[in-house]
């Protein structure tokens, strides 16, 4: 069941509909697009009809943050909780590990992605990478070829929005063997451990967005959207 927020259709799922969903794409016959808008990107997508109708093209959307969470709330159309992208990424390794899924990882600055997998094989012992690239190419087409000749039946899009998910709608018709590819922001670098994810306690106070203002307060502009977001959200007639 979808639940539409500011034009985006989020999928109404706990994170193990959603794991069970993301498995069953692995048995489909085409690449299914995984996205995870936050409430950044979800006021930039209210902003840019293009960039939402893009997004509202994927098969699964999953509410990555806190922000999404409230606004839903507060608009009286709950949705069943939030269900973060690296989250669903985390647990999605383990699906992959039992299935012998080959997963590709590509994003992130020179290097990043290599540590990422070793994490990642830790988290999900027998888990097989087939392949990894760094997310600051020029040309698209030898990297879609390096992914098809890597044999990558699952994709890890880890470009910051929205040049994810162009790059995963503009070319899921060229990856042959992928069947889920999900686009997870700075994932990468949180499963490489660059960037430390808040205190557990912090993440169920959903309180998780005021810990990555502490350490980057920089990000305060962007962080802006948020309120703007739940606002927006709780304003709108529809
Ligand atoms: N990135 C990339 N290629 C680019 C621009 C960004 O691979 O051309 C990576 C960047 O290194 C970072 C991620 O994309 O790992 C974006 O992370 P951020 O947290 O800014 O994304 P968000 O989840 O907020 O969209």
């Amino acid at each position: 069941m979808k639940q539409e927020i500011l034009g985006l259709q989020f999928d109404k799922v706990t994170m193990d509909e959603a794991l069970t969903i993301g498995e069953a794409f692995l048995d489909g016959d085409h690449a299914a697009v995984v996205v995870t808008p936050n409430a950044e990107i979800g006021y930039d997508a209210s902003k840019d009809p293009e960039f939402c109708a893009m997004l509202n093209q994927a098969d699964l959307m999953l509410p990555d943050g806190a922000g999404v969470v409230l606004a839903a709330k507060l608009r009286k159309t709950p949705l069943k909780g939030k269900v973060a992208g690296i989250d669903f990424a985390r647990n999605m390794l383990s699906v992959f590990a039992r299935r012998g899924t080959r997963l590709y990882l590509l994003g992130s600055k020179p290097g990043v992605a290599e540590q990422a997998a070793e994490k990642m094989k830790e988290l999900a012992p027998g888990l097989v990478i087939c392949g990894t690239a760094d997310g600051y190419f020029k040309d698209e087409a030898p990297v879609i070829e390096k992914i098809n000749e890597a044999g990558a039946e699952a994709l890890f899009v880890c470009l910051g929005a929205p040049k994810q998910e162009k790059f995963m709608f503009d070319h899921r018709d060229e990856l042959k063997s992928v069947r889920l590819m999900a686009g997870l922001g700075g994932s990468l670098d949180g499963f490489a451990g660059n960037v430390k994810r808040a205190p557990d306690w912090m993440i169920k106070t959903n309180l998780e967005w005021f810990y990555r203002l502490c350490k980057e307060p920089k990000r305060i502009g962007r962080m802006m959207r948020l309120p703007k977001y739940v606002l927006k959200a709780v304003l709108a007639k529809n």
